[in-house]
């Protein structure tokens, strides 16, 4: 069955899609509430989900891959999760108190990732990385922060920076010249350069995006990973782990326990309350302490105490969801499923591509997958096994523009909801693998004869 590539037979299949975008060009900015929701000619509106799949106001099923931004590794409308849900809304979603649920999660936690000595909710990921790093600061007395190019840690002003090429850049406009000032952007797994920024012992915190920028992309080196750690103790700077994608996903203890290095604060959301919103950072007692209040010193709570207020933290219904994922989440089974989900996804692509006889690689980790299609010249290394990549040219910025959006949308005119980088479920099924590298394998060919893909040179 060929693949549909055409914008005109997209828009009279997607009438009511089509109307809801022109209602919400003039409600939103560029007609979308989340920039990864902007898409062209224009998105899907979604009624459901269940399991690997999304339905849309048109009636159309699709497999997803961008599984809740990541949070959804128990797929979407888990039946345990929406009893949990269901159970605690009458019970209340705001209490204006403290509750039991909150400590249990927390408990849950802790036997996961073991480094969480204390722990604090927060309202989202881009809040666990904002206290984070506030505490780092408070804790050593320092303010500069350093992160590693590619490497996203939510939408904060002083993380906001090195994310996309070029890398001294602020990513965003509306920044004061201050709020980066602060901020150091190093090359991933350069000992080298880590070594010297830390030797100046005036660096708060060094924050890593867990397995590498954009979910793995270039992924970061485990042993890079120990020589931060061994460096941060070295020069008294607090190593974060950004484990917001990372965290339950790569297994039941994250990143950080499948290499086997301790961070002093690890951040984590998404899966974390069951897809539900909500954060937390957790880790060393002693910067944690820094927000609890003391009667000892009459200054402190006023002058020295880290503030931390925030509406929605550790609320009860994210909370009753998150115990429920985390009772999934520990035996370890839904990330072995998705694991081998995508898996086949990436061994699928990349022989497709190899067949093509075009440049590229699809690789990655755990329940991700990455295609890049153009030059690969960075030899295979141990944490990085399949296929050759390049931490120079696999950034996403390096591939063709056109070669990206063409695959998002050949992927979403054909049932398939992906960018060229996706998530699987515990959801995700042989068919639905089997249909996306259907398509995966067709849409390569219709570029390949526009010629928006050239032949190997
Ligand atoms: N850190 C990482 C690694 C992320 O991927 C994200 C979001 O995608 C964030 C932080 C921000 O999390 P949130 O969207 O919950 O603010």
């Amino acid at each position: 069955m060929a693949i549909i590539t055409s914008v005109e037979e997209y828009t009279a299949r997607h009438p009511k899609s089509k109307a809801l975008y022109e209602k919400a060009k003039r409600l939103f900015p560029g007609g979308v509430t989340h920039d990864l929701r902007y898409s062209k000619p224009f998105p899907i509106y979604v009624t459901h989900t269940k399991g690997a799949h999304k339905w849309d106001v048109d009636g159309h099923k699709y497999i997803c891959y961008y599984n809740g931004h990541g949070a959804s590794i128990l797929g979407y409308s888990n039946p345990v999760i929406s009893e949990a849900v269901k159970e605690q809304i009458d019970k209340g979603t705001h209490y204006s108190a403290c509750h039991e649920l909150e400590i249990e999660l927390a408990e849950r936690i802790q036997k996961l990732f073991p480094m969480a000595e204390k722990l604090r909710f927060t309202g989202s990921g881009t809040e666990a990385n904002m206290m984070a790093i506030r505490l780092s600061r408070a804790a050593t007395g320092r303010q500069k922060v350093i992160k590693f190019q590619g490497h996203f840690h939510g939408w904060w002003d002083h993380l906001a920076v090195g994310i996309s090429p070029p890398f001294d850049q602020p990513a965003t406009a509306g920044l004061l010249p201050d709020d980066v000032k602060y901020t150091i952007v190093l090359p991933v797994n350069d000992e080298k350069a880590l070594g010297k920024a830390l030797s100046k012992r005036d660096v708060a915190a060094t924050i890593f995006e867990g397995a590498g920028c954009h979910v793995g992309q270039v992924p970061v080196d485990p042993k890079f990973a120990q020589a931060a750690r061994d460096l941060c103790t070295k020069y008294g700077t607090v190593l974060i782990f950004d484990e917001v994608i990372t965290g339950f996903r790569w297994s039941p203890g994250g990143w950080q326990a499948t290499i086997g290095v301790k961070p002093d604060l690890t951040t984590l959301a998404k899966i974390l309350m069951g897809a539900l919103p909500g954060g937390v950072v957790a880790g060393k007692a002693e910067i944690l302490d820094m927000i609890q209040h003391r009667d000892d010193d009459p200054n402190w709570n006023r002058f020295s105490r880290v503030s931390h207020p925030g509406t929605f933290n550790a609320n009860p219904l994210s909370t009753a969801a998150g115990i429920a994922a985390m009772k999934l989440i520990e035996t370890g089974e839904p990330q072995r499923k998705a694991d081998a989900m995508a898996l086949k996804l990436r061994t699928g692509m990349h022989g497709i591509i190899q067949e093509r006889g075009i440049e590229g690689a699809a690789y990655g980790d755990s329940s991700v997958f990455h295609v890049y299609i153009g030059p690969c010249n960075r030899p295979t290394t141990e944490y990085n096994p399949l296929p050759p990549t390049s931490a120079d040219n696999i950034l996403e910025d390096g591939m063709s523009q056109a070669v990206r959006a063409g695959i998002a949308r050949n992927f979403l005119f054909n049932g398939i909801h992906s960018p060229h980088l996706g998530l699987t479920s515990m959801s995700h099924s042989d068919e639905d693998v089997g249909r996306t590298l259907e398509v995966f394998g067709e849409s390569l060919d219709a570029m390949i004869a526009d010629g928006t893909i050239k032949p190997r040179a």
